[in-house]
């Protein structure tokens, strides 16, 4: 474990196996300095055990990240389900996690991720209360994604201002890959500003409900690479700026929700060589965990929320200044930023 390349000094990986449900789960805790850890419980079919625990290393270093730029009292930390979330979910298995995350004793809130919804959830709450992103109860916060998007939507504004001289988006166009909970209100905001929307993605129906409601022009998932716009934004899958990608985008700057776009963390520097200037993601994408963080500390407030996110939009602008007045990649400022914040709360 100590000499695996994404462990990062973790404070603690536990792993968890329940013969009788068929539980195998790893909650990982990357940083307690800034407060409990925060990350939500993703159930994939991992290939095998080694998989499942990169997976989770990487998502939980991610999270004391996105927390620390932020700026919540809030640690990093995530958890991983083995199984098909089609056909391998039981009320038992949650309740043996639901175990697992009390047994931690409020080291570690959980919330939602893939293949995990509000009704799991539920269930896990009913042996533990540290978990969020709950429909019901006095500060639940339902589904964060509405903020995420309008997150997104500013930190696109933010970056328009640098790339194209003005955060004026009239006119505009911004090829928008994925229009799920996220991408869908992210168009929607694009579309009352006045852009020009192409947006892509395998649902159609979501396609045409987007495309009919914003006049966004439909292109083929593979083509949205290819399209010449203002702005990319990346509102899907994770990876999808990688070296086949790299040479067809045809943009001034990649502004989403998705997390983990880039590939491996050179590739902001490739970006950068380009001219096409990068929000890294965990910065422009941290409005859900905002509105998660007011649910966790029990006494949620919509004003308490609108304020975080308008400083992590300036946190954005800040990031995006110094890349450009130092000639560094986005994402390289962006992790420095959040080491040093990190470090500060040890
Ligand atoms: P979602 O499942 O609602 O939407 C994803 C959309 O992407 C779906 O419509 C899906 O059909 C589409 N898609 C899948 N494969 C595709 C492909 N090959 N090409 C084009 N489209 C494809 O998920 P979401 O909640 O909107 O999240 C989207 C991204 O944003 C994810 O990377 C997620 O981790 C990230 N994110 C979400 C939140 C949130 O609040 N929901 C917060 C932070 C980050």
């Amino acid at each position: 474990m100590f000499d695996h390349p994404s462990y990062d000094a973790h404070e603690g990986v536990h792993l968890f196996q329940d013969e009788a449900s068929g539980l195998k789960a790893i909650i990982a805790i990357h940083s307690t300095a800034r407060g409990p850890a925060a990350g939500g419980t993703r159930m994939w079919d991992f290939a095998n055990g080694e998989a499942m625990l990169r997976d989770v290393l990487r998502l939980s270093q991610g999270m004391s990240y996105k927390n620390a730029m932020a700026d919540l009292p809030l640690g990093g930390g995530k958890a991983v389900i083995w199984g098909n979330a089609k056909t391998d979910k039981s009320p038992d298995l949650f309740r043996a996690f639901g175990r697992a995350v009390e047994s931690l004793q409020g080291r570690y809130y959980t919330a939602e991720d893939v293949g995990i919804d509000v009704a799991d959830m539920e269930i896990v709450r009913q042996e533990t209360a540290y978990v969020a992103g709950l429909d019901k109860g006095e500060a639940a916060s339902g589904d964060p994604s509405p903020i995420t998007a309008r997150g997104v939507f500013l930190g696109i504004v933010e970056t328009a201002k640098r790339a194209l001289g003005s955060g004026d988006l009239k006119g505009r166009t911004v090829a928008v890959q994925g229009v799920g909970s996220v991408g869908a209100h992210t168009c929607d905001h694009l579309a009352e500003a006045g852009a020009n929307l192409i947006i892509t993605d395998i649902d159609q129906a979501a396609l045409q409900a987007v495309s009919a409601r914003t006049g966004a022009r439909i292109v083929g998932p593979d083509e949205i690479y290819d399209v010449e716009a203002d702005i990319f934004s990346p509102c899907a899958l994770g990876a999808i700026i990688n070296e086949q990608t790299l040479g067809r985008f045809r943009v001034k700057a990649i502004a989403g929700g998705a997390n983990n776009q880039l590939v491996m963390p050179e590739m902001g520097e490739l970006l950068r060589r380009k001219g096409i200037l990068y929000a890294p993601d965990y910065v422009i994408n941290g409005g859900g965990i905002i509105n998660v963080a007011a649910e966790i500390s029990g006494n949620y407030s919509r004003e308490w929320v609108d304020a975080k996110l308008a400083r992590l939009v300036e946190t954005l602008g800040d990031v995006l200044d110094e890349a450009l007045s130092h000639g560094k990649p986005t994402n390289q400022v962006a992790d420095r930023i959040a080491r040093e914040r990190i470090a500060a709360a040890r």
